[in-house]
């Protein structure tokens, strides 16, 4: 029997590297759902080559475009809107649902398909970040699967195997540290979006790309670790590690340290996760011991990485802080992006809101969502 996977984000950077382990397992994965937010020429043509039955567009302009156009298949079943989102991820059929949008959109269709039972397969991080206490509450008592697909988390999973929970010491996230890691400092000041949105390593969508350059992606992951692995600040760690082979570590209690490698691209992870507990031969060649190669590690430096530093201060606050990185750096990278405020102003604007937002300690699904759309508010009116 075929695993049944609906794919949300099927049109970015996660969704194409998850089309190419799809197309290389047809006999053990069908993809009976698909959504994006307005790439509709690119979802029809997903759906064309895959047969997909399902598709949601979440924009309705690409909708009613999509309509008119006529160039989605006859057998596809095409909707638009949040609630047809759920509705996707709920799917009767579906075994395993990857969750692959950008940003805090992934939220109500995660919750929806936990609800129903559906093991997930966690590409966005923002989610966690935003709702984290409420996703791991709603997964452990729908006791559904949730597989870490970021590259590091999933490294962390596959360490963790077998080994009992009172063994383990410590995290060790790596980082890349970005484009921008051997820069002069004083060049950072004249980072551009252009510039921002290349990266050495992974080719990812924009705004995982920005965030690799100023780590805050780096600390999302930690937020994102502290829920899937219920550890505390302290015992999370990051480290610079340019090359991106060695995907993280886990530090047990007598100084032993397994890691997971392979090449930077995330079809390894992916295919991980989708086919978990089993696996099968990868789309691409892994890391070859038989060409030299060298791993460096080095600590981060906070002064150069104020985002990092940043994300711990908020992890070590707890309650909604998480919530409030999260959303003002949303907005300081949409802002960046559209050359409202200088590269060094993310940091500045993550800052002032966290400096100036009220927290509260254990707050509802409902008080993160308000505080998220309070936050966001905040940041888009801040002047530099
Ligand atoms: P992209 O920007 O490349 O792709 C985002 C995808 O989500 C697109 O298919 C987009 O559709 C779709 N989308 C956005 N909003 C909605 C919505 N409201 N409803 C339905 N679909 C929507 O992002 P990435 O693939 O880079 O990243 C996706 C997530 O995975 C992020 O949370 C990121 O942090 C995480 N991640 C990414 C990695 C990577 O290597 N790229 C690595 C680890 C984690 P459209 O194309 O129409 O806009
Ligand atoms: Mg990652």
């Amino acid at each position: 029997m075929r695993k049944k996977v609906v794919l949300l984000g099927a049109t970015g950077s996660i969704g194409s590297s998850t089309l190419r382990v799809l197309r290389a397992h047809t006999d053990r994965l069908q993809l009976i759902g698909v959504a994006a937010q307005s790439h509709d020429r690119e979802l029809a043509a997903i759906c064309r080559e895959f047969a997909v039955p399902h598709a949601v567009l979440h924009s309705e302009d690409a909708y009613r475009r999509a309509r008119q156009g006529s160039y989605f298949p006859g057998t596809t079943q095409l909707s638009c809107g949040p609630e047809a989102l759920a509705a996707l991820a709920t799917l009767p059929e579906a075994d395993i649902v990857l969750i692959a949008v950008v940003g805090t959109a992934g939220l109500n269709p995660a919750l929806a398909a936990i609800e129903a039972g559906k093991d997930i397969a966690l590409a966005n991080k923002e989610l966690l970040v935003l709702g984290g206490a409420h996703v791991i509450a709603a997964a452990r008592r729908k006791g559904v699967r949730l597989l870490p697909t970021d590259s590091e988390h999933n490294a962390i999973f596959q360490c963790l195997q077998g080994h009992p929970r009172q063994q383990l010491d410590k995290l060790i996230l790596t980082a890349s540290g970005g484009q921008f890691r051997d820069s002069p400092a004083a060049a950072l000041a004249e980072v551009s979006p252009e510039m921002a949105t290349q990266h050495p390593n992974w080719s990812m969508g924009p705004k995982i790309t920005v965030d690799s350059a100023t780590m805050a992606n780096k600390g999302l992951e930690l937020i994102e670790a502290h829920w899937l692995f219920d550890l505390e600040p302290d015992r999370l760690e990051v480290v610079i590690h340019p090359q991106s082979v060695v995907h993280s570590l886990v530090q047990f209690i007598d100084g032993s340290i397994l890691a997971q490698l392979s090449p930077p691209s995330m079809t390894f992870a992916i295919q991980h996760c989708l086919l978990y507990p089993e696996r099968a031969p990868g789309v691409e060649p892994t890391t070859d011991f038989k060409k030299p190669f060298s791993l460096d590690f080095r600590a981060p430096d906070y002064a150069r990485y104020p985002c990092l530093r940043l994300a711990y201060d908020a992890l070590r606050a707890g309650g909604a802080a998480g919530a409030i990185f999260n959303a003002a750096n949303e907005v300081a990278v949409e802002r960046f992006l559209a050359k409202e405020i200088a590269y060094l102003e993310i940091p500045q604007l993550i800052e002032h809101c966290l400096g100036s937002m009220p927290n509260s300690q254990q707050p509802s699904l409902h008080q993160l969502l308000q505080t998220d759309a309070e936050t966001r508010e905040l940041a888009q009116s801040l002047k530099f």
